[in-house]
């Protein structure tokens, strides 16, 4: 069962085996895979339930009903954009769907330095094989990039840098574009359209506008989740009560940590600290002719010329394909008045690279004004700052060997324009400051790190909480370091095994 609450419901009080707290890439595969053993699972979303007839692919109806605080969640200085999701489904409904594996030599760090011995590639294999049967994860054909993802080859290509056309959880794909807002074709094998109906079809309770305020524990077990509506107008409701002896939050690398330091159950410093962001900046190529950046699949190829997690698992970036939405775009576009106007005018000729940095900087995440708005704080340090312009020096490079034009940099409060043949050294001159070039982050992870030691970590190596028996994360935020690579798959599979260890547990 799938239900929308409104400010109209009543309390609720629930039984439950296990409470879910999130429906994103955490907590609809635990949530799915514990009641397809026949527990008694209930799963409070805050986020409505959209279905892909919501999905208009209007970025000004679309942003700010798919993202929390409406697509502006920011760090606290303002300087790093924080992209999350706030629905059923979670961030995967409007992800751009690489699919990839933990990289092994991540593994490797994750035992050696983190103690974690039992998360070897073999050991997470079934996890893996599950996940991705699940999400229908394959090979994108050569034949289904778009322009700009074949330009951005070509480009990579002719520099002799590495790369390669990726993985992706697509079924029928029609190539309209649209993931970012949400896919209106059920094409995108987001947890929407696969863990939730699997969820749903073995009888987990769940709950759309359903938001959890805090978690009780008592004698160091976990108790229950007490929450409130919240409908999909913003407007208060009910109260809601779960009852349950195992908990698992699943609420994202930002509301995860928040939720238990506002629980004030777990007494662990390590708690909201770590946070890494895979800081990310796009840089936009106009050509000559149109490109339509915007039609096909948006991502598809990944260039991994500076990142060897062999050699160093801890640093590194990588250069993503990405295409703007007019709004998106004005928004970072350089110029006023009709100036502005000119580049918007060429829009059609615009396409975007990004350099996406596996980050050694951390930051924390402490209890905002309100639950809905989250303290972020994030610092860069100087050798993250000086490879993220590195990376910008090598996205320019890029896009000139792609046939680009002109490159914009968004060099904050005015953006940079690079033509053809000027000398790229002005970007490691000038750098990356934050506060001083629009970054953004769509992968908060590490706030409540997985380890052996809870000094270090806030849970085992099965998510479950050093200080709290039965309480269990399964999200983002137990990635003992950055990853380095997307995500969605191994929180998925860290999830499957977490589900499976409670499995154990509960039978
Ligand atoms: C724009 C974008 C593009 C991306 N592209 C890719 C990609 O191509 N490949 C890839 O691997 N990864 C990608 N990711 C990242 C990927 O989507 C995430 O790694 C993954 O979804 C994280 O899963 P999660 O369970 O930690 O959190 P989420 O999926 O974000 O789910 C958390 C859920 O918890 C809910 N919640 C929060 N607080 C509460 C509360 N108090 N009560 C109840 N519910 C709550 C939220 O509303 C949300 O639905 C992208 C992310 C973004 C934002
Ligand atoms: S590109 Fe494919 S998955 Fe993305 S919105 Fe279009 S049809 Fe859906």
């Amino acid at each position: 069962m799938i239900r929308e609450l409104t400010a109209r419901d009543g309390d609720l009080v629930l039984d439950a085996d296990v409470c879910v707290i999130g429906s994103g890439a955490g907590g609809a595969v635990v949530a799915a895979e514990i009641a397809a053993a026949g527990h008694r699972v209930v799963v409070l979303e805050q986020g409505p339930h959209w279905t892909s007839s919501d999905f208009t692919q209007r970025e000004d109806e679309m942003l700010p009903k798919l993202f929390e605080e409406g697509g502006m969640r920011q760090t606290a200085d303002g300087s790093v954009l924080v992209l999350q999701g706030r629905n059923i489904g979670g961030s995967t409904v409007h992800n751009l769907c690489y699919a990839f594996r933990t990289p092994d030599p991540i593994l490797a760090l994750w035992r050696e330095e983190h103690g974690l011995e039992e998360l070897t590639p073999q050991a997470m294999e079934p996890s893996f094989a599950r996940v991705e049967r699940q999400l229908k994860i394959k090979q994108i054909h050569e034949a289904e990039l778009n322009v700009l993802n074949r330009k951005i080859r070509d480009g990579a290509r002719a520099l002799g840098y590495s790369g390669f056309v990726t993985r992706h959880n697509r079924e029928g794909c029609i190539g309209a574009g649209y993931c970012l807002l949400g896919c209106s074709y059920d094409a995108k094998q987001s947890m929407l359209v696969t863990y939730i109906p699997k969820a749903d079809a073995a009888g987990a309770q769940i709950y759309a506008c359903a938001r959890a305020s805090r978690i009780e524990a008592s004698g160091g077990r976990a108790q229950r989740v007490l929450g409130q509506v919240i409908d999909r107008h913003g407007e208060e409701g009910a109260s809601i009560e779960v009852r349950a002896n195992t908990i698992v939050v699943s609420a994202g690398a930002v509301a995860t940590p928040d939720l238990l330091l506002r629980s004030g159950i777990v007494p662990n410093p390590q708690l909201g600290a770590n946070l890494h962001l895979h800081p990310s900046v796009l840089l936009a190529g106009f050509w000559e002719e149109p490109i339509h950046a915007y039609r096909g699949i948006p991502q598809s190829y990944y260039i991994d010329e500076f990142i060897d997690l062999e050699k160093n698992p801890h640093a590194g970036y990588v250069l993503m394909p990405i295409s703007g939405f007019p709004g998106l775009s004005a928004v970072n576009l350089p110029g006023f008045g009709s100036d502005h106007f000119a580049s918007m005018q060429r829009f059609a000729h615009m396409g975007g690279l990004l350099v996406l940095l596996h980050d050694r900087s951390q930051g924390h995440v402490a209890p905002g004004s309100d639950l809905a708005r989250p303290e972020l704080h994030y610092a860069l340090r100087a050798d993250d700052a000086a490879l993220l312009a590195e990376g910008m020096v090598h996205c320019a490079k890029v896009l000139f060997a792609a046939g680009a034009r002109q490159v914009v940099v968004p060099y904050l409060p005015e953006a940079l324009l690079l033509e053809r043949g000027d000398d790229l050294a002005i970007l490691t001159r000038r750098g990356v400051e934050l506060g001083k070039i629009a970054l953004a982050s769509t992968h908060p992870q590490s706030t409540c790190r997985m380890g052996d030691d809870p000094k270090h970590a806030v849970v085992d190596a099965f998510g479950e909480c050093f200080d709290v028996s039965g309480l269990f994360v399964a999200d983002m935020s137990v990635f003992p370091t950055s990853l380095g690579a997307p995500p969605q798959v191994t929180t998925a599979a860290l999830a499957d095994r977490t589900a499976h260890h409670i499995l154990s547990r509960l039978s």
